[in-house]
């Protein structure tokens, strides 16, 4: 049997590190096992559906490189994947299962009870059942008649509890007298989060549901939904709780970082991906920094713990750090090039890949370039040009770069490796080694005796800006 997963958000929001989690631990495991992924858009809760929010969702999983096989923009043989165009199955379904016995109409007020978001916790009163006692002569009547009415669903009562196996949480049972009989289908023709669900997911064939263990609450409710539809259940796979930095729930909603955030923050895709990944699964060799290869090749849900996991933004930028730093250089440049902060950086130029040679030790995210090019392109020009002459005061400093000086000049090729030969060159014909060259030399390039190579920094320079710091200082 192939596996086929889904991951179904709701268009309700900006993707969040919690959602990416979930639509990240299905989409590597569809991939290591060669399944079928699936993108579903559970847009059925109108008041709460953002404008452009599944635009935001489709474009964030792009940018991620979590492509799905079937859904929106890709079609598939068992559509239509948003919700919103499958009311006529929902509808054909919710009749099949009251002409089965295992639903019946309700003329009763609907109540909290059975709204989607509201947990079990927060459910003060459990429905009395009054209207599955009602004879069929009274329901005939009463629908004939064209009362409004919801349908529930007649939770098997011969049953004391309900076992679900997780393969995460292990078996858990449910004691059916705590569920009552929930609404499937309101008294406008919407059907409810757990039906729709259960409803796609057997329409769809999934055989495998991973989510955020916010839904094991659910899982009773929707296996008794499949065993009533005579389907089979599928895997379930819930996911531990992901606190925030503060320890605290991650709000469902608010105060999670976005993926769009990480994007303009400067995560690369595949950092925020091995980030995501480590929350509530380890590597089986315990290794961290892994490539979306790696993390196809060795994810499983065996490894999936049950402890609650706290997002730690260091770690992240950790992990950012260490795949910035496998980076090529010529992808790093592409990479961090549209984050550089023209406003403040103008003289930025030609030598870009030198630059980002020169500072890539120091960033952990793309946008970090901005926190590092001062030291190279000081904003403060005035102030660097009077330090520079302040060092070339020096009578010995003179000496020594005015001798650097004529050396460079007499550079044909402008680079790391013949700057520093350059540079040494200099110091020989001076009289100066170590410290006594290098440092003078460093102040007046960068403000500062210590930092980058100097063959490092005079490349990022450029010639003529090299030349015109020294010049600056003999002046
Ligand atoms: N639409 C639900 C959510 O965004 C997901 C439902 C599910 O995975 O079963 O939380």
């Amino acid at each position: 049997m192939s596996v086929r997963t889904r991951f179904a958000p709701s268009p309700t929001g900006l993707l969040h590190l919690g959602n990416v989690r979930a639509a990240a631990f299905n989409w590597l495991f569809t991939r290591s096992l060669g399944g079928v992924f699936i993108l579903r858009i559970e847009d059925t809760d109108v008041e709460r559906n953002v404008e452009g929010g599944e635009k935001a969702i489709l474009e964030d999983l792009h940018w991620l490189g979590l492509d799905w096989d079937e859904g929106p923009g890709v079609s598939g043989s068992h559509g239509p994947y948003r919700q919103s165009e499958r009311s006529a199955l929902y509808a054909s379904e919710v009749t099949r299962l009251v002409d089965s016995g295992g639903a019946y109409p309700c003329f009763c007020p609907e109540g909290a009870a059975d709204r989607e978001g509201v947990s079990a916790e927060e459910v003060t009163h459990q429905y009395s059942g009054f209207c599955r006692g009602l004879d069929s002569a009274e329901r005939n009547a009463r629908l004939v008649a064209g009362e409004p009415h919801a349908i529930r669903f007649s939770v098997p009562r011969d049953q004391s509890e309900v076992a679900i196996q997780d393969e995460v949480f292990g078996s858990i049972s449910f004691p059916t007298n705590d569920i009552d009989d929930f609404i499937i289908c309101r008294t406008d023709g919407r059907v409810t989060y757990n039906f729709g669900v259960v409803v796609d997911d057997i329409g769809m064939g999934i055989t495998h549901v991973i989510r955020g263990v916010g839904h094991l609450s659910n899982t009773p409710k929707q296996v008794l939904l499949f065993d009533a539809m005579g389907a089979d259940r599928p895997v379930f796979a819930h996911l531990p709780t992901v606190l925030g930095p503060d320890g605290r729930k991650l709000a469902k909603r608010e105060g999670a970082t976005s993926v769009q955030e990480m994007k303009a923050q400067g995560y690369p895709p595949g950092a925020v991906l091995n980030y995501v990944s480590l929350l509530g699964w380890s590597h089986p060799e315990e290794k961290e920094i892994l490539s979306n290869e790696e993390l196809v090749a060795s994810m499983s849900l065996d490894r999936v713990g049950r402890s609650d996991c706290q997002l730690d933004p260091d770690k992240f930028r950790w992990v950012s750090a260490q795949h910035l730093a496998q980076e090529s250089l010529e992808g790093l440049v592409d990479h961090v090039a549209p984050f550089i902060d023209r406003d403040r950086f103008r003289s930025v130029g030609e030598n870009l890949s030198a630059v980002i040679d020169t500072l890539r030790t120091r960033l952990s995210t793309y946008t970090d370039i901005n926190d590092h090019l001062g030291l190279l392109f000081p904003e403060d020009e005035v102030h660097a040009g009077a330090l520079r002459k302040k060092v070339g005061a020096d009578p010995e400093v003179t000496t020594t770069l005015t001798a650097v000086r004529d050396r460079l000049q007499a550079l044909e090729r402008w680079e790391e490796e013949t700057l520093g030969a350059a540079i040494r060159e200099a110091g020989i014909l001076a009289g100066v080694k170590g410290a006594d060259l290098f440092h003078p030399l460093r102040r007046v390039l960068i403000g500062s005796e210590k930092g980058p190579d100097l063959g490092k920094i005079l490349a990022s320079l450029g010639m003529e800006e090299g030349i015109r710091r020294i010049d600056q200082a003999l002046s």
